[in-house]
């Protein structure tokens, strides 16, 4: 069994390595020594989870308490703000402090902790809730806090953050298992996606073997397959081999059902069941089959003019937690499902597009399908496409007859034709407090892409245009939560929330790191269903740089 502190300094190893292939080597050494029963909770701790990486880290322990800890144990708050300020970094501040002033010195390298241990001492704090819980954790914490290292401290602090730093993505961690089992990188991508885990897949592989046998299971979500952009509007019609669907602008649906129990996974894979009691309803009523998982969009809906709403009236059902009978009256939803992944045991992603669909109209009684047209006509394609606008819809999406589904992937057997030049998925790092009537908000944000080979976030634009005022006031509440550093009226912020962004041309540009710049970007709409893993790439903006197409309709 490892010890917590051979993980941190594991951790701190990694930190200092840029080079991939060392950095894999050096990870698959310390993975392959681990016995069953760490396996999966150690990658959990290195990727800064304590479950399954689609539950959201619940422990609730905020900066305040974790200063609040140290502060017990006779720490010099103002040396340690004053680093935590000049850096960003708690976890790094307190490594330094721990080892400034000897902080636990008897206890330093005694290994007092298995990896196992500090797991099931987190899981408790984590089932602390309640009034006086806050007061609990702070207890706990101390009793912890008090037998590390500082290494140990600093990697504690991460967790505890659910912000790693170390350099170790989910894509690391592909290389890791890929390498330790000599499977194809591609391969351990999809099965990765299909079981919705990395840790949970590496205590498969270190259990079995074969990966071929790894099939969904029920109720744990898996990562859907996604749409590319189409370039224009005839590379599905000269392929002749798509399907036109309407692209509602509502949440993605994963629908586990078996017997009598549904769960309702979103495209983030976050559990929102609770949220549309009546969507539940609506599939108890109709799905006749003992297991099944189901694909759909759920939109708000105006029943009056027969028409959708935008994503931001149904993403109003998420965030409210309670009256939901209410809600259900204020904010009524339709279902469309346009896809069958599992029924009475049998995944069928390994089944063509057309065969799922016919599975799928076979057992859906009254639920809807989404609209569809096939045809190999450019213009009636067309038609349909203002059909879908007309509703209030954001396009269509085409999608390939004998396309496979692919969990994860984003492919282009799956095409989104939309009506504008492309917006961007950009997420925001920095910005600046506003003047007069916005004195009050962050309201000059600052933009950036992924670089796909760095992993880092480099800038691409600057913008106060877009959003209402009530907007930036509720942007501004949540982008406090994620500051790193303030300077001035300058602010810096981890890169959490993505903003749709639209503009009228990408140029080059000296003047940001990304080496590009939009030309008047404004904000489209806020997304909270989208993490920064999920935004467009310096590569992506490339591309339409060098295309610059609009779609001809
Ligand atoms: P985007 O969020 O722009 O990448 O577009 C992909 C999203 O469109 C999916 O995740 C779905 O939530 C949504 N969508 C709407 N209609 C459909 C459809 N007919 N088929 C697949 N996805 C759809």
């Amino acid at each position: 069994m490892k010890y917590f502190l051979d993980l941190a300094q594991l951790m701190e190893k990694i930190e200092k390595i840029s080079e991939k292939n060392l950095k894999i080597d050096i990870l698959s050494r310390f993975i392959r020594e681990l016995e069953v029963n760490e396996i999966k909770i150690t990658i959990w701790l290195i990727l800064g989870n304590i479950n399954e990486e689609w539950v959201d880290n619940n422990l609730n322990v905020s900066v305040g308490t974790i200063i609040k800890v140290l502060k017990n144990l006779n720490i010099d708050l103002k040396d340690l703000s004053f680093l935590y300020k000049e850096s960003g970094d708690l976890a790094e501040a307190v490594k330094i402090i721990f080892e400034r002033y000897n902080i636990n010195k008897n206890n330093w390298f005694k290994r007092k902790y298995k990896i196992i241990d500090i797991y099931n001492e987190l899981k408790k704090i984590e089932s602390l809730n309640g009034e006086e819980s806050r007061h609990k954790k702070i207890l706990y914490l101390e009793g912890i806090y008090k037998n590390l290292d500082p290494l140990e401290a600093k990697l504690l602090t991460r967790i505890l953050q659910g912000d790693m730093r170390y350099g170790v993505l989910d894509g690391t961690i592909e290389d890791v298992l890929s390498y330790l089992y000599n499977i194809s990188d591609d391969k351990i991508k999809h099965f990765h996606a299909l079981i919705g885990d990395l840790g949970t897949l590496a205590e498969y592989l270190y259990k079995n073997k074969d990966i071929n046998n790894i099939s969904l299971r029920l109720f744990h979500p898996y990562k859907p397959m996604l749409a590319e952009k189409a370039e224009n509007f005839k590379e599905a019609i000269d392929n002749q081999n798509y399907i036109f669907e309407f692209k509602f602008d509502g949440i993605r649906a994963q629908i586990h059902k078996e017997k009598d129990k549904i769960k309702i996974f979103t495209r983030r894979l976050k559990d929102v069941t609770n949220s549309f009691p009546d969507i539940v309803k609506l599939i108890l009523e109709n799905i006749k089959n003992d297991s099944i998982v189901l694909e759909g969009e759920i939109v708000a809906w105006d029943f009056k003019n027969n028409i959708s709403l935008p994503f931001q009236e149904i993403s109003k059902r998420i965030k409210r937690e309670y009256n939901i009978d209410q809600i259900i009256k204020d904010i009524p939803v339709r279902l469309f499902l346009f896809d069958i992944i599992y029924l009475d045991g049998e995944l069928l992603i390994n089944k063509d597009f057309l065969t799922r669909r016919k599975i799928l109209e076979s057992v859906k009684n009254n639920l809807d399908i989404v609209p569809y047209i096939y045809t190999k006509n450019e213009e009636e394609a067309k038609e349909f496409f203002i059909k879908s606008i007309n509703i209030k819809n954001e396009g269509l999406i085409a999608k390939k007859l004998n396309s496979l589904y692919l969990p994860g992937k984003r492919d282009r057997s799956w095409l989104k034709i939309k009506g504008h030049l492309e917006p961007l998925d950009l997420v925001i790092i920095g910005g600046e407090w506003g003047h007069g009537r916005r004195k009050n908000f962050i309201s000059d944000l600052y933009l950036a892409a992924r670089d796909d080979t760095t992993g880092k976030f480099l800038m691409i634009t600057k913008t106060f245009k877009g959003l209402s005022d009530k907007e930036y006031e509720q942007l501004t509440k949540e982008l406090l939560k994620y500051k790193i550093k303030e300077n001035g009226r300058i602010l810096y912020f981890k890169p959490k929330i993505v903003v749709e962004t639209i503009y009228d041309e990408i140029q080059r540009s000296q003047k940001y790191k990304s080496g590009y710049a939009l030309r008047f970007a404004r904000i489209n709409k806020i997304r909270f269903d989208k993490s920064e893993k999920d935004i467009d790439t310096i590569q992506r903006v490339e591309e339409l740089y060098k295309k610059q197409l609009k779609l001809e309709l």
